[in-house]
This record gives C-alpha cells, sequence and structure tokens, in this order.
C-alpha cells in the first residue's frame, strides 16, 4: 500500500493519526481486503476501498517452483516491472528474497538483473508491498535483500522498509542487506542507532583484477576498502559478515584461490562464506560442479574460515540466485 497516499486520504478526511497504523497493522496481519479491517468505520473502510489500492504493485505473473519457491513478477504504478520470491525450508523457515530498484544501475557480468535496464529506486511502500504479497500466502519470518538492484544505494527507503518488517514477522536478526561492497552505504549501516540487520557481501573473486572483471563496482571500492568496511560494520555491530561467493566453472573455483580468499578474511571470527551453485542464466559463466564446491569448502574450512554451501532453490522457476530479470525488459 502507498502508505504516503494512506496518510494523505486520512488527513483529508479528518481522520485521527491512530487510523493509519490501525490499516498497517491489518496489512502486515496478511489482511487482503479493507473488508477485514472490522475496527475501523464502514464508511471508511468503504472510501478507501473506492480511493486506495490494497497494494502500490499489480501483479503480473506468479510461478510456484518443485521445491515449493514461489515467484512473483509485479510491475509499479508506473509500469517497473520487479520481482520477489518465498522460500519455503523444510525446517519451516520461509523467508522473502526481496527487490530493492527496478532493474540495477551496477553492471555484474553474472547477473541477470544486470542486463536489464536500470529504472529507478523502489519507494518503503513498494518493499513492504513485496513482503504483504506472500504474506496474504502465509506467516513469513525471515528477509533477504538480494532480489533485483543493489540496497545500499537505496538505503533510506530500504531502511524504513526494514523498520517495519517486524510487524509482518520479520525481525532486524532475521533480516540480511546484500551489497556488492558500497561502502558509503556499510558506513551508514556501521553507525547507524537502531537494531541490527545481517549483512551480507557480495565477494565472488579473492582478487582485484578478477573481481573487477565480474563486478566493475570493484574499480570505484576496491577489495581491501571493502573487507575494511565490513571489519568495522562487525566489530561496531559484534556479528559476522556473511560472504557470498558464486562458483564460477573455471573462473574463481581454484583451490589456490581458496586459499588466497582465506588468507584475505581476517580475523577469523569476522567472517562466514556461503558457497552459491551458480545457475547459468544467459551469461558466458558455468555453475562449478559438486566436487570442486566440496574441495574449495574443504580448503577454507581447514583454514578456520567457516563455509557453507547454499541450498539451491527454485531453480526450475529462474528464483535462484542472479537469476532475477525480468525476461521482457
Ligand atoms: S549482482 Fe546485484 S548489484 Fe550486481 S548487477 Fe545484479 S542486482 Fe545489481
Amino acid at each position: 500500500m502507498d502508505l504516503d497516499r494512506l496518510d494523505t486520504l486520512l488527513a483529508e478526511r479528518g481522520e485521527p493519526a491512530f487510523r493509519a497504523r490501525q490499516v498497517w497493522e491489518w496489512l502486515a496481519r496478511g489482511a487482503a481486503s479493507y473488508e477485514e479491517m472490522t475496527n475501523l468505520p464502514a464508511a471508511l473502510r468503504e472510501a478507501l476501498a473506492a480511493e486506495l489500492a490494497l497494494s502500490s504493485l499489480a501483479v503480473e505473473a506468479e510461478a510456484l517452483a518443485r521445491d515449493g519457491t514461489e515467484k512473483a513478477l509485479f510491475h509499479t504504478a508506473d509500469g517497473r516491472p520487479i520481482e520477489a520470491v518465498l522460500m519455503r525450508y523444510r525446517d519451516g523457515r520461509r523467508s522473502l528474497c526481496l527487490s530493492s530498484q527496478s532493474g540495477c544501475p551496477l553492471t555484474c557480468t553474472f547477473c541477470a538483473t544486470g542486463t536489464m535496464r536500470f529504472g529507478r529506486n523502489l519507494t518503503a511502500s513498494e518493499i513492504l508491498d513485496q513482503a504483504l504479497h506472500f504474506r496474504r500466502k502465509e506467516a513469513v519470518d525471515h528477509a533477504v535483500f538480494m532480489g533485483m538492484g543493489e540496497p545500499l544505494l537505496n538505503l533510506d527507503n530500504v531502511l524504513a522498509a526494514c523498520d517495519r518488517l517486524p510487524d509482518v514477522g520479520i525481525h532486524p536478526s532475521s533480516t540480511t542487506i546484500s551489497t556488492v561492497g558500497w561502502i558509503p552505504g556499510i558506513e551508514r549501516l556501521t553507525q547507524r542507532d537502531g537494531p541490527t540487520i545481517r549483512l551480507a557481501l557480495s565477494l565472488h573473486a579473492p582478487d582485484d583484477a578478477l573481481r573487477s572483471e565480474l563486478m566493475p563496482v570493484n574499480d570505484r571500492y576496491p577489495l581491501a576498502d571493502v573487507l575494511d568496511a565490513c571489519r568495522a560494520w562487525s566489530a561496531a555491530r559484534r556479528r559476522k559478515v556473511y560472504v557470498e561467493y558464486l562458483m564460477l566453472a573455471g573462473v574463481n573455483d581454484r583451490y589456490e584461490q581458496a586459499v588466497q580468499l582465506a588468507a584475505i578474511l581476517t580475523p577469523q571470527n569476522t567472517f562466514k562464506v556461503n558457497l552459491i551453485p551458480y545457475n547459468p542464466t544467459d551469461s558466458p559463466y558455468e555453475g562449478s560442479g559438486r566436487d570442486a564446491i566440496d574441495a574449495f569448502r574443504a580448503a577454507l574450512t581447514e583454514r578456520g574460515v567457516p563455509a557453507t554451501v547454499r541450498l539451491t532453490r527454485g531453480r526450475d522457476i529462474d528464483a535462484a540466485c542472479g537469476q532475477l530479470a525480468v525476461k521482457a525488459a
């Protein structure tokens, strides 16, 4: 819901300030219509239904994968495409992958979103409406900003959305912002007041030359500086930084590269590596095989760097990491 518009409409009608809170609380609990908002006067419910759509996003398409992962394609009111994903895990976790921008101005070479035309930053309401779409289906408890866009390029709106996610059932400690290493944003997250939201760094290469090839943003914010910013965040927030590392066959998955990665991720209690099997899109890369991933992981753990391999979700509906792109865009 366009929450700014809601405030305006309520003010124009001379409604008390708590009405906005009441509407929001219903939405956050999964209400799918104004009709359900029984503590609002009937006349107000009718007026709102006539003037303000329940969501700022229109659902364009939905897809359900064999593993229960669900993807939704939305359009904003001005026609910008975005996607979000709900991942259902066997242990009961329900995790949302949210988008912060329509398209992305950065051009990581392995990423489908990077090939889309950049549209614009999403508003806080548009970010929340992705979560509310899935909340209307079932309770949700985790969120990762790993969908379309670089969240630290839209930090005000991302944080405004994060402030409301606990009402939806997603606490800050279960929310992760993933960045390519946009240092000004990491510094803001280090210094800000308020609860700690988890931080993930998309690293993908253990040296500057390869990283710049994969992620041109590395020319602006080189590896050593990004890792320093992450260390400062970790020290201030007393949390580990998750390091995301896509496994690209023959590119960044060699034993020497694992050794090099372990050497730069110091001190050892600061980082935790998440190795991500790559889902080929229309990119020039192939995903590493299982043996290469296992060997890479072993090389890291032998050197004291904790590493896990991410479960791949939603591969058959193009919902996995790096696959979010609106085909027609
Ligand atoms: S990986 Fe993230 S930052 Fe890079 S192009 Fe894709 S969406 Fe943008």
